[in-house]
């Protein structure tokens, strides 16, 4: 989401994030098409709502709706686009 890589000494490292959370209230597939790969400080925010994803892939600041920018991906990574509309009406945000 921001652009940031966190080097660390055996490369580079990320999260992975459940779009639709896992569990059993939201019950979210542990698949790749639900996991975003996110820096630490964007992963707490996508989880908490603070951060959200259009369906044309671009991710809002909730707090202020700011347009931060696209989410950035790579083709062999199919992000299935109804977990990102599970996770924009599920999880509190300020639209
Ligand atoms: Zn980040």
């Amino acid at each position: 989401m921001c652009g940031i890589v966190i080097q660390v000494d055996v490369g580079p490292y990320s999260q992975g994030a459940h779009i639709r959370p896992l569990g059993l209230k939201h019950g979210g597939p542990d698949v790749e098409s639900n996991v975003l790969c996110l820096c630490p400080n964007d992963h707490v925010r996508f989880d908490n709502g603070a951060l959200y994803i259009t369906d044309d892939l671009q991710v809002i600041d909730a707090l202020n709706g700011t347009v931060l920018g696209p989410l950035r991906t790579v083709p062999k990574h199919h992000i299935d686009l109804a977990h990102i509309q599970y996770h924009r009406s599920h999880l509190p945000h300020v639209p």
